[in-house]
Protein backbone atom coordinates (compact mmCIF):
# COMPACT_ATOMS: atom_id res chain seq x y z
CA UNK A 1 0.00 0.00 0.00
CA UNK A 2 1.56 3.70 -1.02
CA UNK A 3 1.81 6.30 0.96
CA UNK A 4 -1.16 7.95 -0.96
CA UNK A 5 -3.09 4.55 -0.34
CA UNK A 6 -3.09 5.38 3.32
CA UNK A 7 -5.50 8.07 4.43
CA UNK A 8 -3.89 9.68 6.86
CA UNK A 9 -3.41 13.17 8.02
CA UNK A 10 -0.35 13.41 6.03
CA UNK A 11 -2.46 11.74 3.21
CA UNK A 12 -4.86 14.88 3.66
CA UNK A 13 -2.39 17.19 3.85
CA UNK A 14 -0.34 16.31 0.93
CA UNK A 15 -3.57 15.98 -1.16
CA UNK A 16 -4.66 19.66 -0.38
CA UNK A 17 -1.57 20.73 -1.55
CA UNK A 18 -1.87 19.51 -4.86
CA UNK A 19 -5.49 20.00 -5.27
CA UNK A 20 -6.51 16.98 -4.77
CA UNK A 21 -5.83 15.66 -7.78
CA UNK A 22 -3.79 12.15 -6.16
CA UNK A 23 -6.48 10.60 -4.71
CA UNK A 24 -7.02 6.60 -6.26
CA UNK A 25 -10.65 5.34 -6.56
CA UNK A 26 -11.10 3.32 -3.34
CA UNK A 27 -11.35 0.03 -4.83
CA UNK A 28 -10.83 -1.34 -8.59
CA UNK A 29 -13.84 -2.18 -11.14
CA UNK A 30 -11.75 -5.90 -12.70
CA UNK A 31 -13.56 -7.72 -14.87
CA UNK A 32 -14.53 -11.37 -13.73
CA UNK A 33 -11.90 -14.00 -14.27
CA UNK A 34 -12.94 -17.80 -15.02
CA UNK A 35 -12.64 -19.18 -11.95
CA UNK A 36 -11.69 -17.90 -8.11
CA UNK A 37 -11.30 -19.84 -5.37
CA UNK A 38 -14.39 -19.08 -3.57
CA UNK A 39 -17.16 -16.79 -4.81
CA UNK A 40 -19.53 -14.47 -2.35
CA UNK A 41 -22.89 -13.44 -3.75
CA UNK A 42 -24.21 -10.15 -2.42
CA UNK A 43 -21.70 -7.18 -2.05
CA UNK A 44 -23.38 -5.79 0.45
CA UNK A 45 -22.36 -5.13 4.30
CA UNK A 46 -21.88 -9.11 5.24
CA UNK A 47 -20.69 -10.04 1.91
CA UNK A 48 -17.97 -7.38 1.47
CA UNK A 49 -16.86 -7.98 5.56
CA UNK A 50 -17.01 -11.92 4.55
CA UNK A 51 -14.09 -11.13 1.75
CA UNK A 52 -12.46 -8.75 3.91
CA UNK A 53 -11.93 -11.31 7.04
CA UNK A 54 -11.36 -14.27 4.14
CA UNK A 55 -8.24 -12.39 3.14
CA UNK A 56 -7.20 -10.24 6.06
CA UNK A 57 -7.89 -13.55 8.80
CA UNK A 58 -7.56 -16.69 6.30
CA UNK A 59 -5.23 -15.62 3.80
CA UNK A 60 -7.72 -16.31 1.10
CA UNK A 61 -7.74 -13.29 -1.58
CA UNK A 62 -8.32 -15.50 -4.89
CA UNK A 63 -11.68 -14.29 -4.16
CA UNK A 64 -14.56 -12.42 -5.85
CA UNK A 65 -17.74 -10.77 -4.61
CA UNK A 66 -20.81 -10.17 -7.01
CA UNK A 67 -22.87 -7.62 -6.61
CA UNK A 68 -25.70 -7.43 -9.37
CA UNK A 69 -25.96 -3.36 -8.31
CA UNK A 70 -23.50 -1.46 -6.68
CA UNK A 71 -21.70 -1.33 -3.31
CA UNK A 72 -23.61 0.02 -1.01
CA UNK A 73 -27.26 0.10 -2.96
CA UNK A 74 -29.32 -2.97 -0.45
CA UNK A 75 -29.73 -2.67 2.85
CA UNK A 76 -26.42 -1.81 4.17
CA UNK A 77 -26.78 2.07 2.47
CA UNK A 78 -30.58 1.45 3.82
CA UNK A 79 -30.92 1.15 7.36
CA UNK A 80 -31.22 3.40 10.70
CA UNK A 81 -27.59 2.72 11.67
CA UNK A 82 -28.57 1.33 15.24
CA UNK A 83 -25.42 -0.64 16.63
CA UNK A 84 -25.49 -2.82 19.70
CA UNK A 85 -25.35 -5.92 21.90
CA UNK A 86 -28.18 -6.55 24.48
CA UNK A 87 -29.41 -9.71 23.50
CA UNK A 88 -30.92 -11.93 26.11
CA UNK A 89 -30.69 -15.47 25.05
CA UNK A 90 -27.17 -17.27 24.87
CA UNK A 91 -27.01 -18.03 21.47
CA UNK A 92 -27.31 -14.58 20.69
CA UNK A 93 -24.75 -12.54 22.84
CA UNK A 94 -22.03 -13.75 22.43
CA UNK A 95 -22.55 -13.24 18.78
CA UNK A 96 -23.46 -9.81 19.02
CA UNK A 97 -21.02 -8.68 21.24
CA UNK A 98 -18.69 -10.18 19.13
CA UNK A 99 -19.85 -7.74 16.40
CA UNK A 100 -19.69 -4.99 19.20
CA UNK A 101 -15.93 -5.47 19.96
CA UNK A 102 -15.32 -5.08 16.68
CA UNK A 103 -17.01 -2.16 15.49
CA UNK A 104 -14.67 -0.28 18.18
CA UNK A 105 -11.78 -1.25 16.49
CA UNK A 106 -13.15 -1.10 13.12
CA UNK A 107 -11.91 2.09 12.12
CA UNK A 108 -7.98 1.02 12.49
CA UNK A 109 -8.82 -2.30 10.82
CA UNK A 110 -9.98 -0.68 8.01
CA UNK A 111 -8.50 2.74 8.05
CA UNK A 112 -11.53 4.36 7.17
CA UNK A 113 -13.94 6.81 9.14
CA UNK A 114 -17.05 4.89 9.76
CA UNK A 115 -18.13 7.61 12.22
CA UNK A 116 -18.94 4.81 15.08
CA UNK A 117 -20.59 6.69 17.44
CA UNK A 118 -20.86 5.05 21.16
CA UNK A 119 -23.72 7.31 21.64
CA UNK A 120 -25.91 4.75 23.80
CA UNK A 121 -29.47 3.07 23.20
CA UNK A 122 -31.97 3.10 25.30
CA UNK A 123 -34.63 0.83 25.67
CA UNK A 124 -37.97 2.30 27.16
CA UNK A 125 -40.10 0.35 29.87
CA UNK A 126 -43.57 0.91 29.71
CA UNK A 127 -45.24 -1.34 32.39
CA UNK A 128 -44.26 -3.38 35.64
CA UNK A 129 -43.69 -6.59 33.59
CA UNK A 130 -41.89 -4.85 30.87
CA UNK A 131 -39.43 -3.62 33.39
CA UNK A 132 -38.89 -7.11 34.73
CA UNK A 133 -38.09 -8.48 31.39
CA UNK A 134 -35.90 -5.94 30.52
CA UNK A 135 -33.97 -6.20 34.20
CA UNK A 136 -33.84 -10.01 33.07
CA UNK A 137 -32.38 -8.79 29.93
CA UNK A 138 -29.66 -6.32 31.23
CA UNK A 139 -28.55 -9.46 34.06
CA UNK A 140 -28.28 -11.68 31.22
CA UNK A 141 -26.27 -9.35 29.26
CA UNK A 142 -24.17 -8.80 32.40
CA UNK A 143 -23.34 -12.58 32.93
CA UNK A 144 -22.27 -12.70 29.48
CA UNK A 145 -19.55 -9.39 30.50
CA UNK A 146 -21.84 -7.19 28.46
CA UNK A 147 -22.27 -3.60 29.92
CA UNK A 148 -25.85 -2.73 30.98
CA UNK A 149 -27.76 -0.04 33.26
CA UNK A 150 -31.38 -0.32 34.42
CA UNK A 151 -32.61 3.08 34.71
CA UNK A 152 -35.44 4.27 36.68
CA UNK A 153 -37.85 7.01 35.42
CA UNK A 154 -35.48 9.85 36.87
CA UNK A 155 -32.85 8.15 35.34
CA UNK A 156 -34.55 8.60 32.04
CA UNK A 157 -35.99 11.54 32.83
CA UNK A 158 -31.89 13.23 33.39
CA UNK A 159 -31.19 11.55 29.64
CA UNK A 160 -34.32 12.49 27.83
CA UNK A 161 -36.63 15.25 29.27
CA UNK A 162 -38.45 15.68 26.01
CA UNK A 163 -39.68 12.43 26.44
CA UNK A 164 -44.03 12.23 27.28
CA UNK A 165 -43.42 10.46 30.58
CA UNK A 166 -46.99 10.87 31.37
CA UNK A 167 -48.05 9.86 28.36
CA UNK A 168 -52.12 8.45 29.76
CA UNK A 169 -51.64 5.15 27.74
CA UNK A 170 -47.81 4.94 27.41
CA UNK A 171 -46.60 6.27 30.77
CA UNK A 172 -42.37 5.77 30.83
CA UNK A 173 -41.51 3.73 33.86
CA UNK A 174 -37.76 3.58 33.19
CA UNK A 175 -35.47 1.79 30.40
CA UNK A 176 -32.55 -0.81 29.72
CA UNK A 177 -29.11 1.55 29.02
CA UNK A 178 -26.40 -0.06 26.65
CA UNK A 179 -24.16 2.88 26.40
CA UNK A 180 -21.12 0.94 24.19
CA UNK A 181 -24.11 1.05 21.91
CA UNK A 182 -25.04 3.86 19.43
CA UNK A 183 -24.75 4.38 15.65
CA UNK A 184 -22.27 3.88 12.45
CA UNK A 185 -22.23 5.76 9.42
CA UNK A 186 -24.00 2.45 7.42
CA UNK A 187 -22.79 2.83 3.67
CA UNK A 188 -19.37 3.97 4.91
CA UNK A 189 -19.12 0.30 6.52
CA UNK A 190 -19.86 -1.15 3.04
CA UNK A 191 -17.19 1.32 1.46
CA UNK A 192 -14.35 1.00 4.01
CA UNK A 193 -14.88 -3.16 3.91
CA UNK A 194 -14.58 -3.17 -0.05
CA UNK A 195 -11.78 -0.70 -0.07
CA UNK A 196 -9.77 -2.87 3.00
CA UNK A 197 -10.81 -6.02 0.76
CA UNK A 198 -9.76 -4.66 -2.68
CA UNK A 199 -6.46 -3.41 -1.20
CA UNK A 200 -5.92 -7.27 -0.52
CA UNK A 201 -6.74 -8.91 -3.95
CA UNK A 202 -10.44 -9.50 -3.65
CA UNK A 203 -12.19 -8.61 -7.18
CA UNK A 204 -15.29 -6.30 -6.38
CA UNK A 205 -17.44 -6.77 -9.57
CA UNK A 206 -20.53 -4.62 -9.26
CA UNK A 207 -23.62 -4.86 -12.14
CA UNK A 208 -23.03 -8.94 -12.04
CA UNK A 209 -26.25 -10.44 -11.37
CA UNK A 210 -26.20 -14.26 -9.98
CA UNK A 211 -28.62 -15.84 -12.19
CA UNK A 212 -27.95 -19.36 -11.60
CA UNK A 213 -25.81 -21.73 -9.11
CA UNK A 214 -23.77 -24.87 -11.45
CA UNK A 215 -23.83 -27.72 -9.25
CA UNK A 216 -22.31 -31.47 -10.36
CA UNK A 217 -22.91 -34.64 -8.45
CA UNK A 218 -24.69 -32.53 -5.45
CA UNK A 219 -21.71 -30.55 -5.03
CA UNK A 220 -20.83 -26.44 -5.88
CA UNK A 221 -18.78 -25.47 -8.79
CA UNK A 222 -19.46 -21.81 -10.42
CA UNK A 223 -22.34 -19.67 -10.92
CA UNK A 224 -23.99 -18.16 -14.01
CA UNK A 225 -23.85 -14.23 -14.01
CA UNK A 226 -25.18 -11.66 -16.65
CA UNK A 227 -21.60 -11.28 -16.86
CA UNK A 228 -20.59 -14.46 -17.99
CA UNK A 229 -20.26 -17.90 -16.22
CA UNK A 230 -17.59 -18.25 -13.18
CA UNK A 231 -16.07 -21.62 -11.57
CA UNK A 232 -15.45 -21.89 -7.64
CA UNK A 233 -15.41 -24.50 -5.26
CA UNK A 234 -16.87 -22.56 -2.63
CA UNK A 235 -19.73 -20.35 -2.99
CA UNK A 236 -21.30 -18.21 -0.02
CA UNK A 237 -24.47 -16.32 -0.50
CA UNK A 238 -25.18 -13.07 1.57
CA UNK A 239 -27.81 -11.73 -0.48
CA UNK A 240 -30.13 -10.47 2.41
CA UNK A 241 -33.56 -9.47 0.88
CA UNK A 242 -33.08 -12.06 -2.02
CA UNK A 243 -31.77 -15.25 0.08
CA UNK A 244 -34.75 -17.32 -0.65
CA UNK A 245 -34.80 -16.54 -4.43
CA UNK A 246 -30.76 -17.00 -5.14
CA UNK A 247 -30.81 -20.39 -2.70
CA UNK A 248 -33.97 -21.29 -4.84
CA UNK A 249 -31.02 -21.19 -7.52
CA UNK A 250 -29.52 -24.22 -6.03
CA UNK A 251 -32.89 -26.03 -5.08
CA UNK A 252 -33.12 -24.85 -1.38
CA UNK A 253 -35.81 -23.61 -0.25
CA UNK A 254 -35.35 -21.15 3.04
CA UNK A 255 -36.86 -20.48 5.95
CA UNK A 256 -37.57 -16.99 4.90
CA UNK A 257 -39.89 -14.64 3.50
CA UNK A 258 -38.68 -11.12 2.32
CA UNK A 259 -40.70 -7.87 3.98
CA UNK A 260 -40.16 -4.19 3.32
CA UNK A 261 -38.96 -2.25 6.14
CA UNK A 262 -38.80 2.09 5.52
CA UNK A 263 -36.82 4.41 7.54
CA UNK A 264 -37.50 8.29 8.01
CA UNK A 265 -35.56 10.86 7.90
CA UNK A 266 -36.71 14.72 9.23
CA UNK A 267 -35.57 17.92 8.65
CA UNK A 268 -32.42 18.69 9.82
CA UNK A 269 -32.56 20.75 13.67
CA UNK A 270 -30.06 21.47 16.08
CA UNK A 271 -29.04 18.75 18.72
CA UNK A 272 -31.77 17.17 20.58
CA UNK A 273 -31.32 13.51 20.93
CA UNK A 274 -27.82 12.01 22.01
CA UNK A 275 -27.97 8.71 22.55
CA UNK A 276 -30.46 6.40 20.22
CA UNK A 277 -34.13 5.77 21.75
CA UNK A 278 -36.37 3.00 21.46
CA UNK A 279 -40.41 3.59 22.56
CA UNK A 280 -40.81 0.45 24.14
CA UNK A 281 -45.16 0.29 23.57
CA UNK A 282 -45.49 0.36 20.16
CA UNK A 283 -42.18 0.28 17.93
CA UNK A 284 -40.99 3.29 16.99
CA UNK A 285 -36.94 4.02 17.24
CA UNK A 286 -35.14 7.25 17.37
CA UNK A 287 -31.80 9.08 17.03
CA UNK A 288 -30.10 11.69 15.40
CA UNK A 289 -27.81 11.66 12.72
CA UNK A 290 -24.24 14.30 12.59
CA UNK A 291 -26.09 17.14 9.59
CA UNK A 292 -29.28 17.31 12.45
CA UNK A 293 -32.26 15.10 10.63
CA UNK A 294 -34.20 12.92 13.01
CA UNK A 295 -33.44 9.22 11.81
CA UNK A 296 -36.32 7.06 12.77
CA UNK A 297 -38.19 4.19 12.15
CA UNK A 298 -40.84 1.26 12.97
CA UNK A 299 -42.56 -1.82 11.91
CA UNK A 300 -42.44 -3.85 8.77
CA UNK A 301 -45.18 -2.96 6.35
CA UNK A 302 -46.70 -6.80 6.70
CA UNK A 303 -46.87 -8.09 3.27
CA UNK A 304 -43.93 -10.14 1.13
CA UNK A 305 -42.39 -8.00 -1.28
CA UNK A 306 -39.08 -6.96 -3.46
CA UNK A 307 -40.24 -3.93 -4.01
CA UNK A 308 -37.09 -1.37 -2.26
CA UNK A 309 -40.30 1.36 -1.24
CA UNK A 310 -42.95 1.25 1.50
CA UNK A 311 -46.43 2.13 1.95
CA UNK A 312 -48.54 5.07 3.47
CA UNK A 313 -50.16 2.99 6.36
CA UNK A 314 -47.07 2.42 7.78
CA UNK A 315 -46.13 5.90 7.64
CA UNK A 316 -49.01 6.61 10.11
CA UNK A 317 -48.66 4.05 12.31
CA UNK A 318 -44.79 5.08 12.81
CA UNK A 319 -45.32 8.65 13.16
CA UNK A 320 -48.28 7.63 15.90
CA UNK A 321 -45.93 6.03 17.44
CA UNK A 322 -43.65 9.07 17.70
CA UNK A 323 -45.83 11.23 18.83
CA UNK A 324 -47.16 9.27 21.32
CA UNK A 325 -43.37 8.86 22.79
CA UNK A 326 -42.26 12.23 22.16
CA UNK A 327 -44.72 15.24 20.59
CA UNK A 328 -41.67 17.75 20.42
CA UNK A 329 -41.56 16.04 16.98
CA UNK A 330 -44.72 17.19 15.65
CA UNK A 331 -44.52 20.67 13.76
CA UNK A 332 -41.04 18.65 11.96
CA UNK A 333 -41.33 17.78 8.54
CA UNK A 334 -40.51 14.42 7.19
CA UNK A 335 -37.56 15.04 4.37
CA UNK A 336 -37.79 11.69 2.88
CA UNK A 337 -37.76 7.91 3.53
CA UNK A 338 -37.21 4.95 1.87
CA UNK A 339 -37.77 0.86 1.89
CA UNK A 340 -35.18 -2.22 2.52
CA UNK A 341 -36.21 -5.81 1.68
CA UNK A 342 -35.69 -8.25 4.55
CA UNK A 343 -34.95 -11.30 5.10
CA UNK A 344 -37.42 -12.21 7.62
CA UNK A 345 -36.47 -15.96 9.41
CA UNK A 346 -38.81 -17.96 11.27
CA UNK A 347 -37.60 -17.01 14.77
CA UNK A 348 -36.11 -13.23 14.20
CA UNK A 349 -32.51 -15.15 14.43
CA UNK A 350 -30.29 -15.41 11.23
CA UNK A 351 -28.51 -18.50 9.67
CA UNK A 352 -25.01 -18.58 9.27
CA UNK A 353 -24.28 -22.47 8.09
CA UNK A 354 -23.55 -24.72 5.30
CA UNK A 355 -25.99 -26.11 3.09
CA UNK A 356 -27.03 -29.43 1.96
CA UNK A 357 -25.14 -28.66 -1.44
CA UNK A 358 -21.76 -28.83 -0.84
CA UNK A 359 -19.77 -26.21 -0.80
CA UNK A 360 -22.61 -24.02 -0.44
CA UNK A 361 -22.78 -21.82 2.21
CA UNK A 362 -25.21 -19.67 3.71
CA UNK A 363 -25.40 -16.20 5.68
CA UNK A 364 -29.49 -15.03 5.88
CA UNK A 365 -32.56 -14.40 7.95
CA UNK A 366 -30.99 -10.91 9.19
CA UNK A 367 -34.55 -9.58 9.84
CA UNK A 368 -33.95 -5.80 10.96
CA UNK A 369 -30.84 -6.44 12.82
CA UNK A 370 -28.21 -7.48 10.62
CA UNK A 371 -26.26 -4.27 10.30
CA UNK A 372 -25.59 -4.09 13.94
CA UNK A 373 -24.26 -8.02 13.16
CA UNK A 374 -22.11 -7.10 10.03
CA UNK A 375 -18.88 -7.38 11.28
CA UNK A 376 -19.35 -10.60 12.98
CA UNK A 377 -21.17 -11.91 10.48
CA UNK A 378 -18.42 -11.47 8.16
CA UNK A 379 -15.91 -12.86 10.86
CA UNK A 380 -17.88 -15.43 11.12
CA UNK A 381 -18.95 -16.68 7.87
CA UNK A 382 -15.13 -16.12 6.34
CA UNK A 383 -14.12 -18.46 9.07
CA UNK A 384 -16.82 -20.93 7.77
CA UNK A 385 -15.93 -20.86 4.20
CA UNK A 386 -12.65 -21.09 4.67
CA UNK A 387 -12.41 -23.97 7.39
CA UNK A 388 -15.89 -25.41 6.73
CA UNK A 389 -16.58 -25.21 10.55
CA UNK A 390 -18.80 -22.95 12.52
CA UNK A 391 -17.38 -20.28 14.74
CA UNK A 392 -18.03 -20.94 17.95
CA UNK A 393 -20.23 -17.76 18.18
CA UNK A 394 -22.47 -18.37 15.88
CA UNK A 395 -22.58 -22.29 15.96
CA UNK A 396 -26.08 -21.96 16.95
CA UNK A 397 -27.28 -20.28 13.29
CA UNK A 398 -27.76 -23.57 12.06
CA UNK A 399 -29.80 -24.02 9.15
CA UNK A 400 -31.64 -27.41 10.46
CA UNK A 401 -33.03 -25.98 14.06
CA UNK A 402 -36.45 -24.91 11.81
CA UNK A 403 -36.31 -28.65 11.21
CA UNK A 404 -35.28 -29.84 14.62
CA UNK A 405 -37.13 -27.23 16.34
CA UNK A 406 -34.37 -25.47 18.57
CA UNK A 407 -35.38 -22.25 17.40
CA UNK A 408 -33.72 -18.72 18.96
CA UNK A 409 -36.78 -17.14 19.56
CA UNK A 410 -35.21 -14.01 20.80
CA UNK A 411 -38.77 -12.16 21.05
CA UNK A 412 -40.48 -15.43 22.60
CA UNK A 413 -43.23 -14.84 19.82
CA UNK A 414 -43.10 -18.00 17.57
CA UNK A 415 -42.65 -18.39 13.90
CA UNK A 416 -44.54 -14.53 12.91
CA UNK A 417 -42.08 -12.49 10.96
CA UNK A 418 -44.15 -9.64 11.37
CA UNK A 419 -43.91 -10.12 15.35
CA UNK A 420 -39.53 -10.00 15.53
C1 LIG B 1 -35.08 0.64 6.73
C2 LIG B 1 -34.12 -0.31 7.40
C3 LIG B 1 -33.64 -0.02 8.67
C4 LIG B 1 -32.76 -0.91 9.30
N1 LIG B 1 -32.23 -0.55 10.50
C5 LIG B 1 -31.30 -1.33 11.09
C6 LIG B 1 -30.66 -0.90 12.28
O1 LIG B 1 -30.87 0.22 12.77
N2 LIG B 1 -29.76 -1.74 12.87
C7 LIG B 1 -29.49 -2.96 12.35
O2 LIG B 1 -28.70 -3.69 12.95
N3 LIG B 1 -30.05 -3.39 11.19
C8 LIG B 1 -30.94 -2.59 10.54
N4 LIG B 1 -31.51 -2.98 9.34
C9 LIG B 1 -31.17 -4.31 8.79
C10 LIG B 1 -29.86 -4.32 8.04
O3 LIG B 1 -29.76 -3.22 7.18
C11 LIG B 1 -29.75 -5.63 7.23
O4 LIG B 1 -30.08 -6.74 8.04
C12 LIG B 1 -28.36 -5.85 6.66
O5 LIG B 1 -27.87 -4.67 6.05
C13 LIG B 1 -28.40 -7.00 5.65
O6 LIG B 1 -27.12 -7.41 5.23
P1 LIG B 1 -26.33 -6.76 3.99
O7 LIG B 1 -25.76 -5.46 4.41
O8 LIG B 1 -25.34 -7.75 3.53
O9 LIG B 1 -27.51 -6.57 2.94
P2 LIG B 1 -27.55 -5.82 1.53
O10 LIG B 1 -26.83 -4.52 1.60
O11 LIG B 1 -28.98 -5.79 1.11
O12 LIG B 1 -26.69 -6.80 0.62
C14 LIG B 1 -27.21 -7.88 -0.14
C15 LIG B 1 -26.75 -7.64 -1.56
O13 LIG B 1 -27.01 -8.79 -2.36
C16 LIG B 1 -27.23 -8.33 -3.66
N5 LIG B 1 -27.86 -9.38 -4.45
C17 LIG B 1 -29.11 -9.91 -4.31
N6 LIG B 1 -29.34 -10.83 -5.24
C18 LIG B 1 -28.20 -10.92 -6.00
C19 LIG B 1 -27.82 -11.69 -7.12
N7 LIG B 1 -28.67 -12.57 -7.68
N8 LIG B 1 -26.59 -11.53 -7.65
C20 LIG B 1 -25.71 -10.63 -7.10
N9 LIG B 1 -26.03 -9.85 -6.05
C21 LIG B 1 -27.26 -10.01 -5.49
C22 LIG B 1 -28.11 -7.11 -3.45
O14 LIG B 1 -28.10 -6.25 -4.59
C23 LIG B 1 -27.48 -6.48 -2.22
O15 LIG B 1 -26.56 -5.44 -2.53
C24 LIG B 1 -32.39 -2.11 8.67
C25 LIG B 1 -32.85 -2.39 7.38
C26 LIG B 1 -33.69 -1.50 6.74
C27 LIG B 1 -34.16 -1.79 5.34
Amino acid sequence: MGFQDRYSIFSVLAEALRGHTGWKPAWREPEPKPAYDMIIVGGGGHGLATAHYLASQHGITNVAVLEKGWIGGGNVGRNTTIVRSNYLLPGNIPFYEHAMKLWEGLEQDLNYNAMVSQRGVVNLSHSDAQRDAYARRGNSMRLHGVDSELLDRDGVRRMLPFLDFDNARFPIQGGLLQRRGGTVRHDAVAWGYARAADRRGVDIIQNCEVTDIRTEGGRVVGVETTRGPIRARRVGLACAGHSSLVAAMAGLRLPIESHVLQAFVSEGIKPLIDCVVTFGAGHFYISQSDKGGLVFGGDIDGYNTYAQRGNLPTIEDVCEGGMALMPVIGRLRLLRHWGGVMDMSMDGSPIIDRTPVEGLYLNAGWCYGGFKATPASGWCFAHLMARDEPHPVAAAYRLDRFATGRLIDEKGVGAQPNMH
